[in-house]
């Protein structure tokens, strides 16, 4: 190689450390959801920019639901403007969460409006479903936000948030300061905005359930009456965060927030986050003892994300940014672990006693059993194909086969923890693989990958 050469390679770096350590832009995002009840909400932004083309993302790779289904269709009301100009933008061709916004000579800041429009009508599905009601909302950050190529995880948000009148609120997301119904956030990054959605309603009951670090429900109902669950309901969730501390011996959070929205007109499902789970179930959800008993494992389940999927995640699945396609290979690990664990913790919780938990075990293997999409689909392809099969038609279940990689799964780490059992005369159990894999230190809200031999390597130290 030449010296010419590597000085004008050295020259090169030097320019791209040079954009590298420029300093991250705020962007100001103000959300008016005080028209919730007619399922729209707008979004005023302030975005750093400068002549040329302004590239834009919608959020397109939603964490937690592995697909690219981010409801970039329900986007409307774009307008973009500076210097009291209205801008021209055009979609890309090729990529239709990709918004280009040409900027004329001069601007330092674009102003940009947006409406999203939630589902008027019901609609199932994840996040992008149903989502409010005339008596709450659950707000999730990357349906009513934009961001700019060139800066990922690393661009900062100071958002702000007005909620209908007389209306109460939880979130995880840190706040500076509230008055009356506007609220506003400590600026935080993309990443932990996005990862941190607020549930507001008029009947919204906050039930403390540690202290250190704080951990508490934010329950939102269509109806004060749904509220009001027997005692010894809030016990079983002050247990079920005792018994994750057991469990994995440490935590990965600063303050940790059930969402718990109760609801006949919303989707029912659970998404996870680092601080937080958004978790959508019927509006007697707790007052209704079969009904109470059918969702009782879902809380468990999203809490375990916050340690396995968050904290501990698939090495491909840990995208830089929503734009990245996600591998979904690995979530025989990410959602089966999280299955089994979230089986186990519904049982020492006392939300199920351990006769209807290993009943609720049973069903799943009967099922299997009867399952005739197993003769040519193996396991690994329903993890493979995640992406599709979140959003596949029910006709044909059985023979096309579905996500079986929460339901099969959970059998196959039920099987890991015998085979510890066994190989450690009853002295070792998945308890212990959690504590090597997902505990101490302590941590905020980190995000520490692993690959198939992380997992294999792990399991080796528990039993050789
Ligand atoms: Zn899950």
């Amino acid at each position: 190689m030449s010296l010419a050469k590597v000085l004008a390679i050295t020259f090169v770096l030097f320019l791209s450390a040079i954009s590298w350590c420029a300093d991250a832009p705020t962007i100001t995002i103000s959300v008016d959801a005080t028209h919730a009840p007619r399922k729209i909400f707008h979004a005023s932004l302030r975005i750093a920019a400068s002549a040329g083309d302004l590239t834009l993302y919608y959020p397109k790779w939603i964490p937690g639901e592995h697909a690219p289904d981010g409801p970039v269709v329900d986007l409307a009301g774009l307008f973009f403007k500076a210097n009291g100009q209205t801008l021209k933008w055009r979609r890309d061709l090729q990529d239709g969460f990709t918004i280009h916004v040409d900027v004329p000579e001069g601007v330092t800041e674009v102003e940009a409006e947006l409406d999203f429009l939630s589902p008027a009508q019901f609609e199932g599905g994840f996040s992008a479903g149903s989502s409010a009601t005339d008596k709450l909302a659950v707000i999730s950050w990357n349906q009513v936000l934009l961001y700019p190529k060139g800066w990922t995880a690393d661009v900062n948000y100071a958002a702000s948030l007005k909620i209908p009148e007389g209306w109460k609120f939880g979130t995880p997301l840190p706040i500076a300061s509230e008055s009356g119904n506007d609220i506003h956030f400590k600026t935080a990054s993309l990443t932990t905005l996005v990862d941190s959605p607020v549930i507001t309603g008029e009947f919204l009951k906050v039930v403390p359930l540690a202290q250190d670090p704080l951990t508490e429900m934010d329950i939102a109902a269509d109806s004060a009456a749904a509220l009001d669950a027997p005692a010894d309901v809030w016990g079983h969730y002050k247990s079920l965060v005792d018994q994750a501390q057991k469990l994995f011996g440490a935590h990965h959070y600063r303050d940790y927030h059930f969402l718990y929205t109760l609801s006949d007109h919303v989707a029912h499902f659970g998404l996870e986050h680092h601080e937080s789970d958004d978790s959508r179930v019927d509006e007697r959800a707790l007052v209704d003892d079969a009904s109470r008993k059918l969702s009782a494992g879902l809380l468990p389940h999203e809490y375990v994300h916050s340690w396995n999927g968050k904290y501990r995640r698939p090495y491909d699945l840990a995208t830089s940014d929503y734009q990245q396609p996600m591998q979904d290979d690995l979530l025989w690990v990410y959602e089966g672990l999280t299955n089994y664990l979230g089986f186990v913790l519904t049982a020492r919780s006392g939300l199920l006693t351990a006769e209807q938990d290993r009943d609720d075990l049973a069903v799943t293997a009967a099922q299997l059993d009867h399952l005739p999409g197993r003769k040519w689909r193996n396991l690994q392809d329903t993890a493979d194909a995640a992406p599709q099969l979140y959003f596949a038609p029910q006709s044909w279940y059985y023979w096309r086969r579905s996500t079986d990689f929460y339901s099969e799964d959970t059998l196959n780490w039920l099987w890991v923890d015998v085979i510890i059992r066994q190989q450690s005369k009853g002295k070792k159990s998945i308890d212990d693989f959690c504590h090597l894999f997902h505990g101490a230190p302590s941590t905020g809200p980190a995000l520490k990958t692993y690959t198939f031999d992380d997992i294999v390597n792990a399991l080796n130290q528990v039993v050789p």
